[in-house]
């Protein structure tokens, strides 16, 4: 039998599961029913952040089964729970929103909420990028038009907080080492040095008709290795890379349990309170 050496992030559902963007495959679809507020997933969310600060976790990931930003009175509802956990000890260096990135064009917004969230602990903001062109970014999500990403990191960064991308891959996107490398340099050309990869993919890890051939993620890894220092691997796969002072971090969109491992990849807060090992809850429960 092994026992848990480490946990190292959480990853929480957040908020009412509106969203302002309308994708051909919306990847929270299936969770939105669940999405509610309850006493016993506001007591999970802490125990979650709690254990894995014990267990050496270092992030904390908001994010929804929709877009966490259309309900932004529950983010600030779950950044004062961290709030809370980190008086009491439980410190996370990284405090991550995932987003969409559509409201983060608006300053009327982030002047409204940015210092408030920034001030309960939240420091970056990580912005799904489907294409770095900001025509082709709105016709993936389905809406009229896209903020220029200069724009977003403007905003973002008046308040003090973090931009980074989550460059997701996905087939006649960015599915191999050419469109990747060009993609990578679109973005730290609009400044944003920070960009994660995974290929999009089911709920429970298995391949869609939109994931990239296995070839063209061979490909993208392989020129990670030849033009990129690699600084730390992840012990569920991947690693983080240093590409010319920027940081380039390739990974699995998700990681199933493995309850023969000393390690947990990421506790997942559910909005019915269930907390599991993985995004995948079956054979995976931690807390109900
Ligand atoms: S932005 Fe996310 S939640 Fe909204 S429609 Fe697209 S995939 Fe679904």
């Amino acid at each position: 039998m092994v026992c848990i050496e480490k946990i190292y992030s959480v990853s929480a559902l957040v908020g009412n599961g509106a969203c302002n963007a309308k994708c051909d495959f919306c990847a929270g679809e299936y969770l939105r029913p669940e999405a509610r507020e309850s006493e016993l997933y506001n007591k999970n969310f802490e125990a979650a952040i709690k254990l894995s600060a014990r267990y050496g976790g270092w992030s904390l990931s908001l994010t929804s089964s929709g877009e966490p930003t259309c309900d932004p009175d529950a983010l600030t509802k779950a950044l004062e729970i961290y709030q809370k956990c980190e008086q009491q000890g439980a410190y996370f260096p990284n405090v991550n929103l995932f987003t969409n990135g559509i409201l983060f064009g608006d300053s009327i917004f982030c002047n409204k909420y940015l210092d408030t969230w920034k001030e309960l602990g939240l420091n970056n903001i990580a912005v799904s990028v489907h294409a770095v062109d900001e025509k082709e970014q709105a016709a993936i999500y389905g809406v009229e038009s896209y903020p220029a990403l200069e724009k977003i990191v403007d905003n973002i960064e008046k308040h003090g907080l973090g931009v980074r991308a989550t460059l997701l891959l996905r087939k006649n996107g960015v599915d191999d080492s050419k469109t990747y490398e060009a993609a990578v340099k679109g973005l730290i050309d609009k400044r944003i040095d920070n960009i994660t990869s995974w290929p999009v993919g089911n709920p429970d890890g298995t391949r869609t008709e939109d994931t990239p051939s296995r070839l063209g993620l061979l490909g993208i890894k392989m020129w990670l290795h030849r033009n990129a220092k690699m600084c730390h691997g992840h012990a569920w796969g991947g690693g983080v890379f240093d590409y010319k002072g920027n940081i380039l971090r390739i990974t699995d969109y998700v990681t199933k349990h493995n309850p023969r491992k000393d390690f947990v990849r990421q506790l997942v807060v559910f909005q019915d309170g269930t907390v599991a090992y993985s995004w995948i809850k079956e054979g995976a429960l931690c807390m109900k």
